[in-house]
């Protein structure tokens, strides 16, 4: 089956002068994701079955409990907690505890984690919203890849938007290497590379500036772009828009 591809999606965010459109995409799906779990899907078994085994992140439980639907958190949550105590007395049942030795304690610490501990920690790495979330973005980056190679008019828009955040590059970059052709990387990473130290360079420009805006000598002064700057320095080296206000629902 051919994968689907997200253009208007890609589009709509390369146009949305985010300072990411990976940050910018990843809310949309975040915030979609969140009403999805928390309308009404979560009394349908096949989604319930999902968050059951798969859980939710701190990140995301905290926006589960800001969106604000106590009894959908409480089905949610009753039925998780069944599968993890489950699961939890299977582990401690069958625990047969092994003092460590000498060997052991040059280790590393995931390498000589109990198997309670190991079990718990792999419960812990699984997130329903983060799952979806991560689904659709390898699909955007995949449409990336594939309007590089077939949309000429692409690569302008790509050069007229701000950039991306280092967080989201680093995966940008991956499945340039992965995914295109000599030919291709030779066009895409210099764009992407010459973008890149140009928009850091403004936002270290505006970071900059708002400090010097504290002086006293500079009170008068306009502002520029620095009155945000804190708020987008953040997005721009770990992603993600940290002056939101809190996601809540709409009802
Ligand atoms: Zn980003
Ligand atoms: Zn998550």
């Amino acid at each position: 089956m051919k994968e689907k591809l997200y253009t208007i999606e890609l589009h709509d965010a390369l146009v949305s002068g985010d300072e990411c459109p990976f940050c910018w995409l990843e809310r949309k799906l975040e915030q979609a994701a969140i009403e999805f779990v928390l309308g009404s899907s979560y009394m349908e078994s096949d989604t319930r079955d999902q968050t059951d085994r798969q859980g939710f992140c701190r990140k995301h439980t905290k926006m589960m409990y800001d969106y604000g639907n106590t009894l959908g958190n409480a089905w949610i949550l009753k039925t998780r907690m069944k599968h993890l105590r489950e699961g939890l007395k299977q582990q401690m049942e069958a625990f047969s505890p092994e003092p460590a030795s000498m060997f052991d304690r040059w280790k590393k610490k995931e390498e000589t984690g109990t198997s309670v501990g190991n079990w718990i920690r792999k419960e812990e790495c699984g997130c329903y919203v983060c799952s979806r979330i991560d689904d659709t973005y390898r699909r955007v980056l995949d449409t990336f890849l594939y309007q590089v190679k077939h949309e000429k008019d692409f690569l302008d828009l790509v050069r007229q938007s701000k950039g991306f955040c280092i967080h989201h590059f680093a995966d940008l970059v991956d499945a340039c290497g992965r995914g295109l052709g000599k030919k291709e990387q030779d066009q895409v990473f210099p764009l992407l590379f010459d973008q890149m130290n140009r928009e850091l360079e403004r936002i270290q420009g505006d970071i900059d500036w708002l400090i010097e805006k504290y002086d006293y000598v500079n009170q008068d002064k306009d502002w520029k772009n620095s009155r945000d700057a804190v708020q987008r320095t953040m997005q721009k080296i770990t992603g993600g828009h940290p002056a939101d206000p809190v996601f809540r629902s709409r009802k």
